[in-house]
């Protein structure tokens, strides 16, 4: 797993076993108790509990509240096999605010930090998924180490307006919405409509700082247009706007390498699931789903020792398997 593969394959269809897939749980301690004390209303009556110091109250995806430890893994796997789940890393991550917690990273630096590790002893991998939870200004880091970053794209980010592409008689106006290229139209009746541009191909070009392309066609009745836009952040993304004062373009937040609403999209985005695998199998590991240990330290070593099983499963399960199917 991990390795370069001599199967040429597409940039945006990468074999299963090249692409990582990450997220984050949070693990309830053995007591949800909050409080140290507790005095029955009907008895008065005064009884002492244990309290978990560093579990906290965090709202998931879907709006649901949970309480415990967050942490954070990383995995990788073979398509089409059971049992051939590998947790390459694992993160205790921040719930709470900054000066509450300063030691310890939130779930989207840690995961580029994790990454960025794997990738110094894993040169071959291609991509990496993750939940919504990482925005833009997690992903520049790890498309400019080379890699393609799916996630599903936040919703509500209004149109941005990119270039106006001028060809001789030509003036098409670029806007980015729904996280790829479209033109703007305005309609008859001044409704403004944003038509996405074929994308004809995902190009890289390897260096210091990788940079992805987007090919594109923009359709027209004079002559079909072709040109080329940065899908990873540019220099001059980053400069300080100083009427803004925040940077010019947000690139990696609004166009993304693999637009989510596409074949290529839906196929790496179900890659993900592995990973709520992987914290459902490890809650339910334990007896009414809770990590027999109190604190996140203690937390983390019971979910290393429970990643070491699971690799030395999928060890012994593919120890002399052929890699390709
Ligand atoms: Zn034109």
């Amino acid at each position: 797993m991990m390795k370069e593969s001599d199967k040429r394959t597409s940039r945006i269809y990468p074999e299963r076993h090249q692409v990582l897939h990450g997220d984050a749980t949070v693990a309830a301690p053995p007591s949800s108790h909050t409080e140290h004390e507790t005095v029955d209303q009907a008895t008065g009556e005064i009884r002492t509990h244990r309290v978990d110091e560093d579990a906290g109250v965090t709202t998931e995806g879907g709006g649901r509240q949970v309480y415990g430890n967050k942490f954070l893994s990383v995995g990788v796997r073979l398509a089409n096999r059971a049992h051939s789940r590998v947790i390459l890393a694992l993160e205790s991550i921040r719930h709470r605010s900054q000066e509450e917690d300063p030691e310890r990273e939130a779930e989207g630096a840690a995961f580029v930090e994790l990454v960025k590790h794997i990738l110094t002893r894993a040169p071959g991998l291609r991509a990496a998924t993750y939940d919504a939870a990482l925005r833009g200004v997690h992903r520049a880091p790890l498309i400019a180490e080379g890699l393609l970053v799916f996630t599903p794209q936040h919703t509500g980010l209004p149109p941005q307006s990119l270039e106006r592409y001028q060809d001789g008689p030509c003036k098409h106006d670029l806007y980015v919405a729904e996280a790829r290229v479209c033109e703007r139209h305005i309609t008859v009746d001044g409704q403004t409509h944003y038509t996405p541009l074929p994308v004809e191909e995902l190009e890289c070009r390897p260096g210091r700082r990788t940079r992805y392309y987007h090919r594109l066609t923009i359709p027209c009745r004079f002559k079909d247009h072709t040109l080329r836009i940065r899908v990873d952040e540019t220099e001059d993304d980053r400069q300080i706007d100083p009427t803004a004062g925040k940077k010019r373009f947000n690139r990696t937040e609004h166009l993304r390498q693999v637009p989510p609403d596409t074949p290529a999209g839906r196929r790496l985005k179900g890659f993900r699931q592995d990973s709520e695998s992987t914290h459902s199998r490890f809650d339910q590991s334990y007896p009414h789903k809770r990590v027999p240990a109190y604190g996140a330290k203690g937390a983390l070593l019971i979910y290393i020792g429970y990643a070491w099983l699971n690799n030395s499963v999928t060890r012994a399960m593919h120890h002399q398997a052929a890699l390709v199917t």
